[in-house]
């Protein structure tokens, strides 16, 4: 008879349990989605699309914004635009794909380590989250099961070492998804967030555009804006339209889908 091994004790960071790739591969294998897009089954399109997320008797938004790199304007950072987010204490999702991080390590570990900022996964390689190879753009997406666990795990460990937790949400690269890949995402504990609000249009409005955009917010909305293209309109328009909606109700800045701030 075997003696029982102890269970060693340890007071390491714990590594997320996620399923492993074989097991996600038997899950889904042979799954055709019929759903291809940025609002499909399973994504997290509004905060009421969250579970527990009750209404607080003031209107809430989340202020997401995404680092895509991939060289050229892909590649910047707004730093403007975080100096504002902080001068104001808004709280914001960062959504950071490994091409930047790569880019910019030193910045993208400052930023996860601020208690205002919450830093999410936006993918490896930043393309379209599908598992029989879509595309949205002209990019195409990941073609099978195996490349869309890969797309969404090949830098988890990042965010474990930098915040102690694996990504809490993920955004696709594009944001385009399908149904399964975004079942997929949901099983490994990091459900894609989607946008209710195209805050700056991909980084391509003007100042006045933002502004009047993220100016008509309501109540649960999940605003998409990027964080890299410090010549576009992003941050002016933002640094517009935010302090007049944090005086209205004092509390646009509870903003957070994904961030540790409340
Ligand atoms: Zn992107």
């Amino acid at each position: 008879m075997n003696t029982p091994t102890p269970t060693p004790t340890t007071t390491a960071p714990v590594e997320p349990q996620i399923p492993s790739r074989s097991e996600i591969i038997d899950r889904y294998a042979g799954r055709a989605p019929v759903q291809w897009g940025t609002e499909v089954a399973g994504v997290v399109s509004t905060l009421a699309d969250i579970p527990g997320m009750t209404s607080v008797g003031r209107p809430r938004v989340a202020l997401t914004f995404d680092a895509c790199g991939g060289g050229g304007a892909g590649d910047g950072f707004d730093a403007a635009l975080i100096d504002m987010l902080r001068e104001h204490r808004v709280p914001a999702t960062l959504f950071l794909n490994a091409r930047w991080i790569g880019v910019h390590p030193e910045l993208a570990a400052e930023l996860a380590t601020d208690p205002l900022l919450a830093v999410a996964c936006h993918g490896t390689r930043h393309v379209p989250l599908s598992v029989t190879g879509a595309s949205a753009y002209r990019i195409a997406g990941t073609a099978s099961v195996e490349e869309v666990y890969d797309e969404l795990t090949g830098n988890i460990d990042w965010f474990v070492e930098r915040t102690g937790e694996a990504s809490r949400y993920t955004r696709p690269g594009t944001a385009h998804c399908d149904e399964v890949a975004a079942a997929i995402a949901r099983d490994l504990g990091m459900p894609v967030a989607g946008f209710s609000v195209n805050g700056d249009g991909g980084a391509t409005f003007a100042a006045a555009q933002v502004r009047d955009t993220i100016a008509g917010v309501r109540d649960g909305d999940i605003v998409l804006a990027h964080m890299n293209r410090p010549g576009g309109g992003t941050a002016r328009g933002c640094a517009q339209a935010l302090p007049p909606l944090l005086d209205r109700g004092g509390r646009v800045r509870h903003a957070v889908t994904v961030s540790r701030s409340t």
